[in-house]
């Protein structure tokens, strides 16, 4: 099919990153943008639903990473819109740990295998970092055996506790964590940055710049942009494309490249983790957890690893909604996520029998997102691996051609987080006006010399990819800027 539009750049993906990218884009005069979206609404990862008669989040809760020496952006955001939030006091969940015949742990046994825990990762993080003094054996990390450690272990690692490594959202934004309990949803304050530059009435984007059920399957780098064609068969052109979608995504291969993407690039995709995070919401006819200060999160010790670890009652949030969250991670969300949700159903009262009783009542629903199937996320959120070094981030980052990479997963800093979305958005806006402008100050000073003189000297894989990394990947040339490759050839 021809080519339908050219327009100056396409955002493919309008999760936090992309809406944020669009809106600097927008915010410097370059108005002729599209947004491809593949599923029905703004927002990505941040999804809010319907369920017991309340709004609930099923992918970003959180607002991590507040009250410290800076002002976490999307804090302040939150605050602008007048979104909602509780506090999430998580210093008690450690005296809310129940055996499987549901005793609690006394909180002397449940705070001195805490301690240990906090101790023992502590020491492997220096391990893994070569720090450690060898000579002191006493400290060697310790390998978690029992429930209560297995339940400890889960809550400090898969929840990334502040307390076991130095991670930046915590030590830049400070320690604090709130929990969106807003009817309008996370998912505000992407309209609310979106109505700077969409049109918008009545709460809906009335804008055909952004096209939703729109699935690109392939990106076809051209002398001079960037042809995009989606899975309904449309073709759209454009000078530049900001590529937003997850780590997961990029992973899976449901958008094709051509030419096929460098060996550097696919290797630092590879190489980074994708966790998957479950929130199942389950409904109640009524109350039978305790509820009162220092309730709000209880812990299940179970003798498999992550097994309906972590709960969450829903009464600070939305109190009366008689929702309980219970957290899955990793294989346990995979597993849960290829079963019926009766099954998932049945295990979970199982477990909230074992702590509570048998004469609880029945969940009257069930709620269980599938992040891993959803082939348009691929997982929950990217986590890097503990080798991982600046120039694994740097290339996972690193615009190909006229490709330009953004989403959570090119924060070095804060990926994995909301913030890091927001952050990586307006940083890859600013990178693209950069390039933007050295390409029409190159135009206006060689332009019809130079054109043509590349296309004779170079492929076109060459000057697409290797003109735009010439920093890190052009090895023919080893120069610096465009402007270096320029002289090179001349
Ligand atoms: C269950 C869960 C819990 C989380 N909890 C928190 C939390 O409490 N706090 C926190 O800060 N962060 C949390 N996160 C992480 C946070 O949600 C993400 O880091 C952030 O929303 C990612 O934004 P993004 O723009 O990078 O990607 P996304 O939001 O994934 O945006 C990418 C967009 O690209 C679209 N797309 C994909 N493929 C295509 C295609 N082929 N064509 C067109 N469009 C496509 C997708 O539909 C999506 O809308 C959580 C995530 C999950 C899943």
């Amino acid at each position: 099919m021809e080519s339908q539009n050219r327009c100056s750049v396409i955002i493919i993906g309008a999760g936090i990153s992309g809406i944020s990218a669009a809106k600097v884009l927008a915010k410097n005069g370059i108005e002729d943008i599209l947004i491809l979206e593949a599923s029905d609404s703004i927002g990505g990862r941040i999804k809010k639903q319907n369920f017991g008669n309340v709004s609930v989040e099923l992918g970003a809760g959180w607002i991590a990473g507040v009250g410290g020496k800076e002002c976490n952006p999307v804090w302040e955001l939150a605050a602008q819109s007048g979104l909602r939030t509780c506090f999430s006091d998580y210093s008690n969940a450690r005296y809310n740990i129940y055996d499987r015949s549901g005793k609690i742990f006394p909180s002397g046994v449940a705070g001195d295998t805490y301690k240990k825990a906090v101790e023992s990762a502590i020491q492997k993080l220096r391990t893994d970092q070569n720090t450690s003094d060898v000579s002191d054996v006493s400290i060697y990390p310790t390998t978690p055996e029992t429930p209560i450690e297995l339940a400890i272990d889960f809550i400090l690692h898969d929840f990334e506790m502040a307390e076991v490594e130095p991670i930046s959202t915590y030590v830049d934004f400070g320690e604090r964590e709130f929990l969106v309990a807003d009817e309008r949803g996370y998912e505000y304050l992407l309209y609310k940055m979106a109505e700077v530059f969409l049109f918008m009435s009545d709460g809906k984007i009335l804008d055909n710049r952004l096209k939703l059920n729109t699935v690109v399957r392939e990106l076809q780098q051209l002398r001079d942009g960037v042809k995009v064609t989606t899975e309904d068969g449309c073709v759209y052109e454009a000078n530049y494309v900001i590529l937003s979608v997850s780590i997961g995504v990029l992973q899976s291969h449901l958008i094709s490249f051509n030419p096929q993407l460098p060996r550097w690039k696919t290797e630092a995709i590879e190489k980074c983790d994708v966790m998957v995070y479950t929130k199942i919401f389950l409904k109640f006819p009524k109350k039978f957890w305790p509820c009162g200060p220092g309730k709000e999160f209880f812990i299940y010790a179970h003798e498999r690893r992550g097994y309906y670890t972590f709960w969450q009652q829903m009464e600070n949030a939305y109190p009366g909604s008689n929702i309980l969250v219970v957290t899955l991670t990793n294989g346990e969300s995979k597993r849960i996520e290829s079963q019926s949700d009766q099954e998932t159903m049945i295990e979970a009262m199982e477990v909230l029998r074992n702590m509570f009783g048998p004469d609880i009542p029945e969940a009257t629903d069930i709620l269980v997102p599938r992040w891993w199937n959803n082939r348009f996320q691929r997982g929950s959120y990217s986590n890097y691996p503990i080798y991982a070094n600046s120039q694994m981030v740097d290339n996972i980052k690193a615009p190909v051609g006229r490709i330009f990479f953004t989403g959570e997963h090119t924060s070095e800093k804060f990926n994995g987080y909301v913030h890091g979305g927001y952050l990586a958005g307006i940083d890859t806006g600013k990178a693209l006006l950069e390039d933007m402008k050295t390409d029409n100050d190159r135009e206006t000073d060689n332009g019809s010399v130079l054109q043509p003189l590349l296309a004779l000297t170079l492929s076109q894989t060459d000057i697409v990819a290797g003109v735009r990394n010439c920093d890190i990947h052009t090895q023919l040339f080893h120069c610096n800027n465009k402007r270096g490759l320029t002289e090179a050839i001349l």
